[in-house]
């Protein structure tokens, strides 16, 4: 369908309520309902959830088993759920801007994600023996294309799941489940436990889990790492796709045009809540003036705003905590005199405003903003490597892009970043499920990538013996 025609799709969903979320194993839960706000205008609520409590995951840890069913049923099931994500798109974009704040062209990409890991992974599962149960536990960054993916891999290889979604989104997981469900997936074999982290740490907890798939930021891996050696088997899999502090170099020999584009989609594009989103740019010192001139014109360019208009190039962030945090970030840097571009943001909702600013050196960066605040450093030639040290020193390899003109410098640059996914002189966004798989290095996840061949193996048996050696 034309973007036009998904708006109108989307708006017929406006006045929908979503209420509450398919526990299957919750008759336990005493939580009261909780509202779900749309982060665009936090007094408008999407819908209700229910909170798993401690004796639910007690119950879904129980209840979980396997998925005991030829491997061409599992292959049947998962495509007739991806035929199910593809029917309902209406509804599924008006969730995804109204939960997760997404413009239509994210929400467009994101539905399309889910529904290639849905059939990527139908098209892989084969006779090899599951591991058991896997807890899933994701973000709220994509809501949906993450917590499917992760679900699917593990349903594909015949595992039964206990998914936990991110607190911020948990009616688009609740509706997911609900077409997995209708599309034949049985129910001991998927279990919703919406909450925040404390379900999530009962969760990776609970004895009847053998493998762990979790997407998030760094530091909630570590902790959960630490979960599994306490409580789990010591070979349980352990799968972690994490936060970043990537880098992009633009030398003197790039094409301005090009880049530029290229950074402002890489940097601001979902309101730089991408995991993949340009953190630190780097730019040669000798064309940096006239090259910031374009960037900050480019910036001017970018409209902010409800992320149902089509116009829109940015929607808000995801929560007040968030806003919060990276207002601050904004205004720590305003009091050094640092901020090159910034602009005034709306009153209501958690906009937060298109930022640039300078910095020595991506040693500066303590850690990953997740928002719109680009970071710019100058280098000059002399020093690539110095550059290229200082970045791997970070500890994070996530993502890495290049603009150059010059061959040899992109085999000599690209051999000595340490970073699981690197883009050279295009936008520095991007995954596609069966070709262009994504995952980190260090800090920035254990590997193997979402979407690539070796990613079902994990979910496998063997797996275990691999983990343990
Ligand atoms: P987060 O770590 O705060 O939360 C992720 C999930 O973990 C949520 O469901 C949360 O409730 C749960 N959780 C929190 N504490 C837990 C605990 N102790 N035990 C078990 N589960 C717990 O991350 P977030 O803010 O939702 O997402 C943003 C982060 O995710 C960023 O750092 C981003 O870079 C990263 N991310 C990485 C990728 C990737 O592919 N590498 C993709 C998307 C997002």
């Amino acid at each position: 369908p034309t973007l036009l025609a998904i708006e109108a799709a989307c708006r017929a969903f406006d006045d929908h309520s979503w209420q509450g979320a398919p526990i299957t194993a919750a008759k336990a839960a005493t939580n009261p309902a909780q509202p779900v706000c749309n982060p665009a205008d936090p007094s408008d609520i999407v819908g209700h959830v229910i909170w798993a409590d401690a004796a639910t995951v007690e119950l879904a840890g129980k209840a979980a088993g396997r998925w005991d069913a030829p491997a061409e049923e599992r292959s049947k099931v998962l495509n007739a759920a991806a035929d199910l994500l593809e029917a309902n798109y209406g509804e599924i974009f008006a969730l995804l801007h109204r939960e997760a704040g997404k413009t239509l062209l994210d929400a467009v990409a994101e539905l399309r994600e889910a529904v290639d890991f849905l059939r990527y992974y139908a098209a892989r599962s084969d006779g090899a023996p599951a591991r058991g149960v896997f807890a899933c536990i994701s973000p709220w960054n994509f809501p949906l294309a993450i917590f499917i993916g992760q679900v699917a891999a593990a349903l594909a290889a015949g595992n039964g799941v206990l998914a936990k979604p991110a607190e911020q989104t948990p009616l688009i997981a609740s509706r997911a489940v609900h077409w997995l469900h209708a599309a034949g997936v049985p129910e001991h074999a998927l279990q919703l436990l919406p909450g925040a982290g404390e379900v999530g740490a009962a969760i990776t907890a609970n004895p009847a889990v053998q493998g762990v798939a979790f997407t998030g930021s760094t530091q909630t891996a570590q902790i959960i790492h630490k979960s599994i050696a306490r409580h789990l088997d010591p070979g349980t899999p352990f799968i972690a796709e994490t936060g970043g502090l990537n880098a992009m170099i633009v030398d003197s020999t790039a094409l301005p045009e090009q880049a530029v584009q290229a950074i402002v989609e890489s940097a601001f594009q979902s309101a730089g809540q991408r995991c993949s989103a340009l953190r630190c740019l780097y730019v040669q010192d000798d064309i940096a003036e006239d090259f910031l001139e374009m960037l900050t014109g480019a910036m001017d360019a970018l409209v902010m705003g409800d992320p149902r208009q089509i116009e829109t190039d940015l929607g808000p962030v995801v929560d007040a905590e968030a806003k919060a945090g990276i207002v601050a970030h904004i205004e720590a840097a305003q009091a050094q005199g640092r901020v090159v571009k910034t602009y005034p943001t709306p009153d209501r909702g958690f906009f937060v405003a298109p930022t640039l600013i300078k910095i020595d050196g991506i040693a500066d960066l303590e850690q990953e903003i997740f928002g719109p605040v680009l970071h710019v450093a100058t280098f000059r030639s002399q020093d690539l490597d110095a550059v290229i040290d200082a970045i791997n020193a970070t500890g994070y390899g996530l993502t890495f892009g290049l603009m150059t003109r010059i061959d040899d410098r992109v085999q000599h640059v690209t051999e000595r970043v340490q970073a699981g996914n690197l883009y050279v002189n295009r936008n520095q966004i991007g995954a596609i499920v069966g070709s262009q798989p994504f995952g980190g290095e260090g800090l920035s996840g254990t590997g193997p990538k979402a979407g690539g061949p070796l990613y079902l193996d994990r979910f496998r048996a063997h797996a275990a013996k691999e983990s343990a050696q």
